[in-house]
């Protein structure tokens, strides 16, 4: 049987990584492209050597011609303070990059699936959050260049595929954690984890009354791979697991599972921080048979003894 060919952008991130390990081992030849912004060559070294594997590091920035029958979106640093510290270059990823990825998809024939985020919803007034939401961004805040880079990459995707034909799919991503997401990642369950090993206080923004819902990656990664292998919807889904909680919740979780004796330390919360977040996920359901089913206490439990492993290296 002919496999599909597969180029995933991003592909030593964090999210990407663990993508790119179920396609290699379900036998794609696999190009993981990655500039390495935030990823690093250690999430992928053990996939370096295998025959289906292949590393370029290159900028979505930039044009890239080589041949996929697939393409998975991924690349684009997705903590507030990676994705805030160069924000012009966050946007010059998020829609240089799906334009050019859109390219080579078209010239290729190829299906392209887009990672999107649940931030396109930015601070939402309608909750939980479905698709024909249409959202709630500021312009010109400081989450703006994360929020409408992506929203401007679902529009290039949307008008790719009505004015080229291109197979586009469209995943809405809610909050993931898992193993292999940096230390100095800066999203809330890597902070916490850290904190609570190093037995350094745990910075809880606001009152931390806000609301999550975290998805473990390796749910994440299976509804990205049913997204891409259905041939009836283009999207944009959500995918993300509906238990919601809050932040200050995750924190106490957070201290009861490591066993720390961290306090907590409350900061301002960041502007534009939004309330409440959680994803119907109907449509999931429904078009893809998708679920979440790794529980939060579970996926929390891998989490920490992959960050406790690193402490002690
Ligand atoms: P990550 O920062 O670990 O991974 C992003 C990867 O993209 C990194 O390897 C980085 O080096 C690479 N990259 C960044 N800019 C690039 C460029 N210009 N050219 C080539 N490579 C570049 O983040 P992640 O959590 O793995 O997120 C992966 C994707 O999923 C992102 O597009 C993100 O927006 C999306 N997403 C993630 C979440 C989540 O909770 N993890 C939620 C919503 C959306
Ligand atoms: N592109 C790319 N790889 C390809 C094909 C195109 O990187 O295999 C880039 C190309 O540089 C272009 C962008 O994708 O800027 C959009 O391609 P498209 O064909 O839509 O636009 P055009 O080339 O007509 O401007
Ligand atoms: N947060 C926090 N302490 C931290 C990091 C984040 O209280 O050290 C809060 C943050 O203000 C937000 C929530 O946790 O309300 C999730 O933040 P994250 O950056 O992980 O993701 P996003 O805001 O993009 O959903």
């Amino acid at each position: 049987m002919n496999m599909p060919s597969v180029l995933v952008t991003g592909g030593a991130g964090f999210l990407g990584s663990h993508l790119c390990d179920r396609l290699v081992g379900a036998g794609h030849d696999v190009m993981c492209v990655d500039n390495f912004h935030t990823g690093s060559k250690q999430n992928i070294a053990h996939l370096i050597g295998r025959v289906n594997f292949e590393l370029i590091r290159h900028d979505v920035w930039l044009p890239l011609y080589v041949e996929a029958d697939r393409v998975f979106n991924m690349a684009c640093p997705a903590s507030p303070v990676h994705y805030q510290s160069d924000p012009v270059s966050t946007v010059k990823t998020a829609v240089l990059g799906a334009i050019n990825m859109l390219g080579l998809a078209k010239r290729c024939n190829a299906r392209i699936l887009q990672a999107s985020t649940s931030e396109v919803y930015g601070d939402a007034q309608v909750h939980p959050q479905q698709e024909s939401y249409w959202g709630n961004v500021n312009p010109t805040g400081p989450r703006a260049c994360y929020d409408e880079g992506k929203r401007c990459a679902e529009t290039l995707f949307f008008d790719y595929h009505r004015q080229h034909q291109v197979d586009i799919r469209v995943v809405r991503i809610f909050n993931t954690y898992g193993p292999r997401m940096r230390p100095d990642d800066g999203r809330v369950v890597s902070n916490f984890i850290m904190q609570a090993l190093r037995g350094e206080p745990i910075t809880l923004y606001g009152d931390g009354s806000q609301t999550r819902s975290f998805c473990y990656v390796d749910d994440l990664v299976e509804g990205l791979l049913r997204m891409m292998n259905q041939d009836e919807l283009v999207g944009p889904i959500n995918v993300g697991n509906p238990a919601e909680i809050t932040i200050r919740e995750l924190a106490e979780r957070v201290l009861r599972l490591t066993g720390s004796k961290s306090r907590i330390e409350y900061r301002p919360l960041p502007a534009d921080d939004p309330v409440q977040r959680r994803p119907d996920i109907a449509r999931a359901r429904q078009h893809l048979d998708w679920h979440p089913g790794v529980e939060l206490e579970d996926g929390l439990k891998e989490t920490i003894s992959y960050f406790r492993h690193l402490v002690n290296q």
